[in-house]
């Protein structure tokens, strides 16, 4: 299966039609129909990108925008039915990376949605697509031989550590949660100790920071998350 697109439009029509358009060119589409749904599809979907009406019910398209970007960096493509609604888009700089005006033509959409996955791809650089090797800013991570490499040099880490920066550079800009941190480094719903995620954060960056390099940063309030 391709990359996933959510689709958060109330007008079912125009969710069907957008659906076609985009399984033909090799997208998943994962249609919500209000705020609620959308929201619950980005959590639980993880999609590679967003087409979001602004009019929607229950949450609009402005506080769904919102409240995605406190988490992700994942492109969002707005869709406004008249142009007077992106003003305030725009306005209000929710962080959405394009937008289109009803009507739009499908396929001038599936361009634009291609053109912001590049993008997005391009910023995140991830160059090797293998998932067990990650090359990232000044990072060369080899998961196989447990190889962290910086500027040229070996980084000495411990396995829980190369772990835990594996984890963070696999998912660029996604802000994580401790208990998500540890669900993913430890791969199980265990009892979360806050402290321990802080005492290998603070590790790993010592050691990044050797090479002056800050990849690990604290979002307040929601946990961290791995920027270059
Ligand atoms: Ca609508």
């Amino acid at each position: 299966m391709g990359q996933k697109i959510l689709i958060v439009e109330d007008e079912k029509e125009l969710a069907d039609i957008l659906g076609a358009y985009l399984s033909v060119e090799g997208f998943e589409p994962v249609v919500a129909n209000d705020g609620v749904e959308g929201l619950k599809a980005f959590n639980e979907k993880q999609p590679s990108l967003i087409l979001l009406d602004i009019m929607l019910p229950k949450i609009d398209g402005i506080k769904v925008c919102k409240e995605i970007r406190e988490k992700s960096e994942i492109p969002i493509i707005m869709i406004s039915a008249k142009s007077g609604e992106m003003d305030k888009v725009i306005a209000l700089g929710i962080g959405a990376d394009d937008y289109v005006t009803k009507p739009f033509s499908p396929l001038e959409l599936v361009a634009r949605v291609k053109a912001q996955l590049r993008r997005y791809k391009k910023s995140s650089d991830v160059i090797n697509s293998d998932k067990n090797e990650i090359k990232i800013g000044e990072l060369v991570l080899k998961k196989s031989s447990y190889s962290a490499v910086v500027k040229g040099e070996q980084l000495s880490l411990t396995t829980k550590e190369f772990d835990m920066l594996f984890f963070f550079a696999k998912n660029p800009n996604q802000v994580f949660s401790k208990e998500q941190i540890y669900e993913g480094v430890w791969g199980y719903n265990g009892i979360c100790d806050d402290n321990s995620i802080t005492v290998y954060v603070n590790r790993i960056r010592e050691k990044l920071n050797k090479y002056e390099l800050d990849y690990i940063k604290t979002v307040w309030g929601a946990g961290y998350k791995f920027s270059i």
